[in-house]
Protein backbone atom coordinates (compact mmCIF):
# COMPACT_ATOMS: atom_id res chain seq x y z
CA UNK A 1 0.00 0.00 0.00
CA UNK A 2 1.40 3.51 -1.00
CA UNK A 3 1.25 5.94 2.14
CA UNK A 4 1.97 9.61 2.06
CA UNK A 5 5.27 9.07 2.92
CA UNK A 6 6.36 7.78 -0.33
CA UNK A 7 5.41 11.30 -1.65
CA UNK A 8 7.04 14.97 -1.69
CA UNK A 9 3.64 17.43 -1.65
CA UNK A 10 6.11 20.61 -2.52
CA UNK A 11 3.48 23.31 -4.62
CA UNK A 12 1.01 20.13 -4.98
CA UNK A 13 -2.63 19.79 -3.97
CA UNK A 14 -4.20 16.78 -1.65
CA UNK A 15 -7.60 15.95 -1.64
CA UNK A 16 -7.67 14.19 2.01
CA UNK A 17 -10.49 11.68 2.90
CA UNK A 18 -10.91 12.48 6.70
CA UNK A 19 -13.59 11.36 9.51
CA UNK A 20 -14.56 14.45 11.07
CA UNK A 21 -17.51 12.68 12.35
CA UNK A 22 -17.18 14.12 15.87
CA UNK A 23 -20.26 14.31 18.03
CA UNK A 24 -21.18 17.67 18.87
CA UNK A 25 -23.24 19.36 21.82
CA UNK A 26 -26.52 21.33 21.53
CA UNK A 27 -24.42 24.63 20.97
CA UNK A 28 -22.60 22.93 18.13
CA UNK A 29 -19.32 22.37 20.10
CA UNK A 30 -16.98 19.46 19.33
CA UNK A 31 -17.23 17.20 22.57
CA UNK A 32 -14.80 14.78 21.51
CA UNK A 33 -11.96 16.05 19.08
CA UNK A 34 -9.83 12.50 19.01
CA UNK A 35 -10.96 12.16 15.24
CA UNK A 36 -9.24 15.70 14.43
CA UNK A 37 -6.48 14.87 16.44
CA UNK A 38 -5.84 11.60 14.73
CA UNK A 39 -6.13 13.43 10.78
CA UNK A 40 -3.09 15.63 11.90
CA UNK A 41 -0.08 14.17 11.19
CA UNK A 42 -1.60 13.49 8.07
CA UNK A 43 -2.50 17.27 7.06
CA UNK A 44 0.85 18.46 8.82
CA UNK A 45 3.14 16.15 6.68
CA UNK A 46 1.89 17.85 3.40
CA UNK A 47 1.72 21.21 4.91
CA UNK A 48 5.11 20.86 5.72
CA UNK A 49 6.50 19.65 2.25
CA UNK A 50 5.11 22.71 1.48
CA UNK A 51 1.22 21.39 -0.30
CA UNK A 52 -1.83 22.41 0.13
CA UNK A 53 -5.01 20.00 1.80
CA UNK A 54 -8.46 19.77 0.69
CA UNK A 55 -10.40 18.26 3.21
CA UNK A 56 -13.55 16.08 2.94
CA UNK A 57 -15.60 14.45 5.19
CA UNK A 58 -19.45 13.17 6.42
CA UNK A 59 -20.90 14.54 9.45
CA UNK A 60 -23.93 12.56 11.09
CA UNK A 61 -26.36 11.21 8.65
CA UNK A 62 -28.17 14.34 7.48
CA UNK A 63 -31.55 13.89 5.09
CA UNK A 64 -30.36 16.04 2.54
CA UNK A 65 -28.82 19.71 3.21
CA UNK A 66 -29.27 20.59 6.75
CA UNK A 67 -27.39 23.36 8.55
CA UNK A 68 -26.99 21.14 11.63
CA UNK A 69 -25.05 18.88 10.17
CA UNK A 70 -22.78 21.40 8.38
CA UNK A 71 -18.83 20.75 8.40
CA UNK A 72 -18.75 24.30 9.27
CA UNK A 73 -19.52 23.76 13.19
CA UNK A 74 -16.13 22.17 13.41
CA UNK A 75 -14.20 24.58 12.30
CA UNK A 76 -12.77 26.47 15.45
CA UNK A 77 -11.84 22.93 17.21
CA UNK A 78 -10.33 21.85 13.72
CA UNK A 79 -8.55 25.28 13.77
CA UNK A 80 -7.04 24.91 17.72
CA UNK A 81 -5.83 20.79 17.13
CA UNK A 82 -4.02 22.27 13.65
CA UNK A 83 -2.90 25.66 14.65
CA UNK A 84 -3.62 26.97 11.54
CA UNK A 85 -6.27 28.83 9.41
CA UNK A 86 -8.79 26.49 7.65
CA UNK A 87 -10.78 28.20 4.70
CA UNK A 88 -14.13 26.74 3.98
CA UNK A 89 -16.32 25.84 0.91
CA UNK A 90 -20.32 25.60 1.75
CA UNK A 91 -20.56 22.80 -1.06
CA UNK A 92 -17.89 19.40 -1.60
CA UNK A 93 -18.23 19.54 -5.90
CA UNK A 94 -18.65 22.11 -8.38
CA UNK A 95 -17.89 25.66 -9.79
CA UNK A 96 -17.55 27.54 -6.59
CA UNK A 97 -15.28 24.52 -5.13
CA UNK A 98 -13.23 24.26 -8.06
CA UNK A 99 -12.23 27.87 -7.80
CA UNK A 100 -11.25 27.70 -4.41
CA UNK A 101 -9.54 25.03 -4.83
CA UNK A 102 -7.56 27.17 -7.44
CA UNK A 103 -6.81 30.02 -5.42
CA UNK A 104 -4.94 27.87 -2.85
CA UNK A 105 -1.66 28.62 -2.11
CA UNK A 106 1.12 26.15 -0.24
CA UNK A 107 0.15 25.95 3.17
CA UNK A 108 -3.24 26.52 3.16
CA UNK A 109 -6.21 24.17 4.28
CA UNK A 110 -9.69 24.23 2.57
CA UNK A 111 -12.69 22.09 4.07
CA UNK A 112 -15.32 21.31 2.17
CA UNK A 113 -18.86 20.75 2.76
CA UNK A 114 -20.43 17.46 4.47
CA UNK A 115 -20.32 15.02 1.32
CA UNK A 116 -23.31 13.00 2.68
CA UNK A 117 -25.90 16.24 1.91
CA UNK A 118 -25.72 14.35 -1.42
CA UNK A 119 -27.34 10.94 -1.04
CA UNK A 120 -24.94 9.74 -3.90
CA UNK A 121 -22.05 9.90 -1.62
CA UNK A 122 -23.44 6.58 0.46
CA UNK A 123 -24.44 5.17 -3.00
CA UNK A 124 -21.57 5.27 -4.31
CA UNK A 125 -22.28 7.28 -7.26
CA UNK A 126 -19.38 7.24 -9.55
CA UNK A 127 -20.46 10.69 -11.34
CA UNK A 128 -20.43 12.13 -7.81
CA UNK A 129 -17.20 10.59 -7.48
CA UNK A 130 -15.78 12.05 -10.43
CA UNK A 131 -16.97 15.78 -9.45
CA UNK A 132 -15.31 15.21 -6.67
CA UNK A 133 -12.01 14.16 -8.49
CA UNK A 134 -12.39 17.07 -10.52
CA UNK A 135 -11.82 19.19 -8.33
CA UNK A 136 -8.15 19.99 -9.16
CA UNK A 137 -5.92 18.47 -6.82
CA UNK A 138 -3.09 16.79 -7.65
CA UNK A 139 -3.23 14.08 -5.25
CA UNK A 140 -5.97 11.87 -3.48
CA UNK A 141 -5.26 10.59 -0.08
CA UNK A 142 -7.68 8.38 2.12
CA UNK A 143 -7.05 8.69 5.99
CA UNK A 144 -10.62 7.87 6.95
CA UNK A 145 -9.68 4.40 8.61
CA UNK A 146 -13.60 4.90 10.73
CA UNK A 147 -15.33 4.71 6.64
CA UNK A 148 -12.76 2.66 5.26
CA UNK A 149 -15.25 -0.49 4.87
CA UNK A 150 -17.71 1.58 3.04
CA UNK A 151 -17.75 1.97 -0.79
CA UNK A 152 -18.89 5.00 -0.58
CA UNK A 153 -17.88 7.90 -3.19
CA UNK A 154 -14.81 9.72 -1.54
CA UNK A 155 -13.83 6.69 0.66
CA UNK A 156 -13.19 4.06 -2.67
CA UNK A 157 -15.26 5.23 -5.72
CA UNK A 158 -13.11 8.24 -6.39
CA UNK A 159 -10.05 6.26 -5.96
CA UNK A 160 -10.56 4.95 -9.37
CA UNK A 161 -9.98 8.37 -11.16
CA UNK A 162 -6.18 9.08 -10.03
CA UNK A 163 -3.56 6.13 -11.24
CA UNK A 164 -1.30 4.32 -8.57
CA UNK A 165 0.99 7.19 -8.75
CA UNK A 166 -1.61 10.13 -7.09
CA UNK A 167 -3.56 8.11 -4.62
CA UNK A 168 -2.03 7.10 -1.12
CA UNK A 169 -3.09 6.16 2.30
CA UNK A 170 -3.03 8.60 5.02
CA UNK A 171 -0.50 8.29 8.36
CA UNK A 172 -3.88 7.21 10.34
CA UNK A 173 -4.83 4.53 7.84
CA UNK A 174 -1.44 3.23 7.71
CA UNK A 175 -1.21 3.36 11.27
CA UNK A 176 -4.39 1.56 11.52
CA UNK A 177 -3.48 -1.45 8.80
CA UNK A 178 -0.08 -2.16 10.52
CA UNK A 179 -1.40 -2.07 13.82
CA UNK A 180 -3.92 -4.61 13.14
CA UNK A 181 -2.21 -6.85 11.14
CA UNK A 182 0.64 -6.79 14.17
CA UNK A 183 -1.99 -8.55 16.53
CA UNK A 184 -3.83 -10.51 14.51
CA UNK A 185 -1.02 -12.00 11.85
CA UNK A 186 2.41 -11.42 13.38
CA UNK A 187 1.46 -11.33 16.79
CA UNK A 188 3.52 -13.18 19.34
CA UNK A 189 2.28 -16.03 21.11
CA UNK A 190 0.16 -16.60 23.28
CA UNK A 191 -2.52 -14.78 20.96
CA UNK A 192 -5.86 -13.59 23.35
CA UNK A 193 -9.00 -12.01 22.08
CA UNK A 194 -11.53 -10.59 24.46
CA UNK A 195 -14.89 -10.19 22.36
CA UNK A 196 -17.79 -8.99 24.05
CA UNK A 197 -20.69 -6.94 23.68
CA UNK A 198 -24.71 -7.31 23.24
CA UNK A 199 -25.11 -10.04 20.27
CA UNK A 200 -23.58 -12.81 18.57
CA UNK A 201 -24.63 -12.66 15.45
CA UNK A 202 -22.79 -9.21 14.91
CA UNK A 203 -19.56 -10.91 15.62
CA UNK A 204 -19.73 -14.14 14.08
CA UNK A 205 -17.42 -13.18 11.14
CA UNK A 206 -14.92 -12.28 13.62
CA UNK A 207 -15.06 -15.02 16.29
CA UNK A 208 -14.63 -17.49 13.27
CA UNK A 209 -11.69 -15.58 11.58
CA UNK A 210 -9.95 -15.27 15.03
CA UNK A 211 -10.57 -19.29 15.84
CA UNK A 212 -7.65 -19.21 13.54
CA UNK A 213 -5.16 -16.79 14.63
CA UNK A 214 -5.81 -17.02 18.47
CA UNK A 215 -4.27 -19.32 21.05
CA UNK A 216 -7.35 -17.92 23.97
CA UNK A 217 -10.63 -16.64 22.95
CA UNK A 218 -12.47 -14.92 25.85
CA UNK A 219 -16.00 -14.41 25.34
CA UNK A 220 -17.98 -12.04 27.54
CA UNK A 221 -20.61 -9.65 27.52
CA UNK A 222 -24.46 -10.28 26.42
CA UNK A 223 -23.59 -12.54 23.45
CA UNK A 224 -21.90 -15.07 26.65
CA UNK A 225 -25.07 -16.47 27.78
CA UNK A 226 -25.74 -18.04 24.20
CA UNK A 227 -22.50 -20.38 24.49
CA UNK A 228 -23.51 -20.81 28.43
CA UNK A 229 -27.24 -22.10 26.95
CA UNK A 230 -26.10 -23.95 24.58
CA UNK A 231 -23.90 -25.68 27.05
CA UNK A 232 -26.77 -26.52 28.49
CA UNK A 233 -26.86 -23.88 31.61
CA UNK A 234 -29.56 -22.13 33.30
CA UNK A 235 -29.29 -18.68 31.98
CA UNK A 236 -32.62 -17.52 33.52
CA UNK A 237 -33.87 -14.14 31.26
CA UNK A 238 -30.32 -13.23 30.46
CA UNK A 239 -29.98 -11.95 26.88
CA UNK A 240 -29.43 -14.79 24.55
CA UNK A 241 -29.85 -15.64 20.89
CA UNK A 242 -32.28 -18.74 20.88
CA UNK A 243 -31.40 -19.16 16.64
CA UNK A 244 -28.00 -18.91 16.94
CA UNK A 245 -27.65 -22.31 19.59
CA UNK A 246 -26.62 -24.37 17.12
CA UNK A 247 -23.61 -22.33 16.08
CA UNK A 248 -22.72 -21.51 19.07
CA UNK A 249 -22.29 -24.79 19.24
CA UNK A 250 -20.66 -25.17 15.83
CA UNK A 251 -17.53 -22.61 17.07
CA UNK A 252 -16.86 -24.15 20.37
CA UNK A 253 -16.80 -27.50 18.40
CA UNK A 254 -14.45 -25.78 16.14
CA UNK A 255 -12.52 -24.21 18.61
CA UNK A 256 -11.74 -27.63 20.14
CA UNK A 257 -10.63 -28.95 16.92
CA UNK A 258 -8.40 -25.76 16.50
CA UNK A 259 -6.63 -26.06 19.76
CA UNK A 260 -8.21 -22.98 20.92
CA UNK A 261 -8.97 -22.50 24.54
CA UNK A 262 -12.52 -21.21 24.71
CA UNK A 263 -12.98 -18.71 28.08
CA UNK A 264 -17.12 -18.74 29.13
CA UNK A 265 -17.61 -16.70 32.23
CA UNK A 266 -17.69 -19.48 35.24
CA UNK A 267 -19.97 -16.38 37.63
CA UNK A 268 -22.06 -13.63 36.85
CA UNK A 269 -23.42 -10.83 38.33
CA UNK A 270 -27.42 -10.98 38.17
CA UNK A 271 -29.78 -7.83 38.44
CA UNK A 272 -33.74 -8.71 38.89
CA UNK A 273 -34.27 -6.22 36.06
CA UNK A 274 -32.53 -4.34 33.72
CA UNK A 275 -31.62 -1.28 35.87
CA UNK A 276 -28.62 0.48 38.05
CA UNK A 277 -30.96 0.14 41.13
CA UNK A 278 -31.76 -3.47 40.37
CA UNK A 279 -31.29 -6.10 43.37
CA UNK A 280 -28.09 -7.69 42.26
CA UNK A 281 -26.28 -10.70 43.39
CA UNK A 282 -23.10 -12.90 42.21
CA UNK A 283 -23.55 -16.87 41.46
CA UNK A 284 -22.26 -19.47 39.14
CA UNK A 285 -22.62 -19.26 35.61
CA UNK A 286 -24.99 -22.43 35.91
CA UNK A 287 -27.50 -21.18 38.50
CA UNK A 288 -29.21 -18.32 37.32
CA UNK A 289 -33.29 -18.39 38.21
CA UNK A 290 -36.15 -17.70 36.20
CA UNK A 291 -36.79 -13.43 36.65
CA UNK A 292 -32.86 -12.91 37.14
CA UNK A 293 -29.98 -11.51 34.65
CA UNK A 294 -26.94 -11.62 34.11
CA UNK A 295 -25.45 -7.95 33.11
CA UNK A 296 -22.17 -8.33 33.84
CA UNK A 297 -18.92 -11.00 34.84
CA UNK A 298 -18.19 -12.48 38.52
CA UNK A 299 -15.22 -11.97 40.51
CA UNK A 300 -14.01 -15.72 39.65
CA UNK A 301 -14.16 -14.99 36.11
CA UNK A 302 -12.59 -11.52 36.58
CA UNK A 303 -9.40 -13.56 38.03
CA UNK A 304 -9.75 -16.05 35.58
CA UNK A 305 -9.47 -13.59 32.98
CA UNK A 306 -6.86 -11.68 34.16
CA UNK A 307 -4.51 -14.86 34.46
CA UNK A 308 -4.88 -15.18 31.25
CA UNK A 309 -4.43 -11.99 29.76
CA UNK A 310 -1.33 -11.44 32.13
CA UNK A 311 0.07 -14.96 29.93
CA UNK A 312 -0.39 -13.41 26.93
CA UNK A 313 2.02 -11.60 24.29
CA UNK A 314 -0.99 -10.13 22.13
CA UNK A 315 -4.33 -9.02 23.50
CA UNK A 316 -7.06 -7.82 21.14
CA UNK A 317 -10.22 -6.97 22.28
CA UNK A 318 -13.76 -5.75 20.89
CA UNK A 319 -17.04 -5.32 23.26
CA UNK A 320 -17.87 -4.33 26.73
CA UNK A 321 -17.77 -7.58 29.15
CA UNK A 322 -21.17 -6.52 30.70
CA UNK A 323 -24.01 -3.53 30.71
CA UNK A 324 -21.26 -1.09 31.85
CA UNK A 325 -23.19 1.84 31.11
CA UNK A 326 -25.01 1.29 34.57
CA UNK A 327 -22.11 1.54 37.09
CA UNK A 328 -23.08 -1.71 39.19
CA UNK A 329 -22.22 -3.49 35.90
CA UNK A 330 -18.83 -1.57 34.83
CA UNK A 331 -16.72 -3.61 36.95
CA UNK A 332 -16.12 -6.66 34.72
CA UNK A 333 -15.21 -4.62 31.51
CA UNK A 334 -13.14 -1.87 33.80
CA UNK A 335 -11.25 -5.04 35.16
CA UNK A 336 -10.08 -6.00 31.41
CA UNK A 337 -8.97 -2.93 30.47
CA UNK A 338 -7.07 -2.83 33.80
CA UNK A 339 -5.70 -5.69 33.14
CA UNK A 340 -4.52 -5.16 29.67
CA UNK A 341 -2.65 -1.78 30.64
CA UNK A 342 -0.80 -4.23 33.34
CA UNK A 343 0.39 -7.09 30.73
CA UNK A 344 1.17 -4.25 28.04
CA UNK A 345 3.29 -2.95 30.91
CA UNK A 346 5.34 -5.84 31.10
CA UNK A 347 5.63 -5.73 27.18
CA UNK A 348 2.65 -7.22 25.13
CA UNK A 349 1.45 -5.87 22.64
CA UNK A 350 -2.19 -4.60 23.28
CA UNK A 351 -4.84 -3.71 20.37
CA UNK A 352 -8.05 -2.49 21.83
CA UNK A 353 -10.97 -1.30 19.43
CA UNK A 354 -14.72 -0.29 18.97
CA UNK A 355 -16.82 2.46 20.91
CA UNK A 356 -17.24 0.48 24.41
CA UNK A 357 -14.29 -0.84 25.10
CA UNK A 358 -12.28 2.07 24.07
CA UNK A 359 -14.63 4.54 26.19
CA UNK A 360 -13.94 2.19 29.28
CA UNK A 361 -10.27 2.44 28.49
CA UNK A 362 -10.07 6.59 28.77
CA UNK A 363 -12.56 6.64 31.47
CA UNK A 364 -9.57 4.24 33.32
CA UNK A 365 -6.85 7.02 31.97
CA UNK A 366 -5.25 3.89 30.30
CA UNK A 367 -4.84 4.91 27.17
CA UNK A 368 -1.11 5.93 27.43
CA UNK A 369 -0.79 2.41 27.99
CA UNK A 370 -2.41 0.16 25.25
CA UNK A 371 -0.23 -0.57 22.52
CA UNK A 372 -3.05 0.58 20.03
CA UNK A 373 -6.44 2.17 20.32
CA UNK A 374 -8.12 1.74 17.05
CA UNK A 375 -10.27 4.89 15.82
CA UNK A 376 -12.16 2.38 14.02
CA UNK A 377 -15.69 0.42 14.79
CA UNK A 378 -17.17 -1.15 12.21
CA UNK A 379 -14.08 -1.09 10.06
CA UNK A 380 -12.05 -2.93 12.74
CA UNK A 381 -14.52 -5.16 12.65
CA UNK A 382 -13.92 -6.21 8.96
CA UNK A 383 -10.60 -5.91 9.24
CA UNK A 384 -10.28 -8.48 12.18
CA UNK A 385 -13.11 -10.83 9.80
CA UNK A 386 -10.93 -10.83 7.50
CA UNK A 387 -11.46 -8.75 5.04
CA UNK A 388 -10.00 -6.11 2.60
CA UNK A 389 -11.40 -3.04 3.32
CA UNK A 390 -13.09 -1.48 0.13
CA UNK A 391 -11.52 2.08 1.12
CA UNK A 392 -7.62 0.36 1.18
CA UNK A 393 -8.29 -1.80 -1.49
CA UNK A 394 -9.05 0.93 -3.89
CA UNK A 395 -5.84 2.73 -3.05
CA UNK A 396 -3.95 -0.50 -4.58
CA UNK A 397 -6.07 -0.77 -8.02
P1 LIG B 1 -21.93 -4.23 20.92
O1 LIG B 1 -22.39 -2.95 20.29
O2 LIG B 1 -22.39 -5.45 20.23
O3 LIG B 1 -20.44 -4.23 21.20
O4 LIG B 1 -22.66 -4.29 22.32
C1 LIG B 1 -22.47 -3.33 23.31
C2 LIG B 1 -23.65 -3.34 24.25
O5 LIG B 1 -23.79 -4.63 24.82
C3 LIG B 1 -23.50 -2.39 25.41
O6 LIG B 1 -24.41 -1.35 25.27
C4 LIG B 1 -23.78 -3.25 26.64
O7 LIG B 1 -24.64 -2.61 27.56
C5 LIG B 1 -24.46 -4.47 26.05
N1 LIG B 1 -24.32 -5.64 26.92
C6 LIG B 1 -23.18 -6.16 27.39
N2 LIG B 1 -23.44 -7.17 28.23
C7 LIG B 1 -24.78 -7.31 28.30
C8 LIG B 1 -25.65 -8.18 29.01
N3 LIG B 1 -25.16 -9.11 29.83
N4 LIG B 1 -26.97 -8.02 28.85
C9 LIG B 1 -27.44 -7.07 28.02
N5 LIG B 1 -26.67 -6.22 27.31
C10 LIG B 1 -25.35 -6.33 27.45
Amino acid sequence: MKTINDINFKNKKALIRVDFNVPLDADFNVTDNTRIVAAKPTIDKILNDGGSVVLMSHLGRPKGKDEKFSLKHIIPELEKVLGRKVKFVPDCIGEAVQNAVGQLKPGEILLLENLRFYPEEKKGDSSFAKALADLGVDYYINDAFGTAHRAHASTAVIAQFFDKEHKAAGKLLEKEVTAIQKALDKGEHPVTAIIGGAKVSSKIGVIENLLNKVDNLIIVGGMAYTFLKALGNKIGDSIVEDDKLDLAKKILKEAKEKGVNVILPVDLVIADRFSNDAQTKVVKANEIPDGWQGLDIGPDTRKLIDGVIQNSKTIIWNGPAGVFEFDKFAKGTENIGLSIGKASEKGAYSLVGGGDSVAAVKKLGLTGKISYISTGGGALLEMLEGKTLPGIAALTE
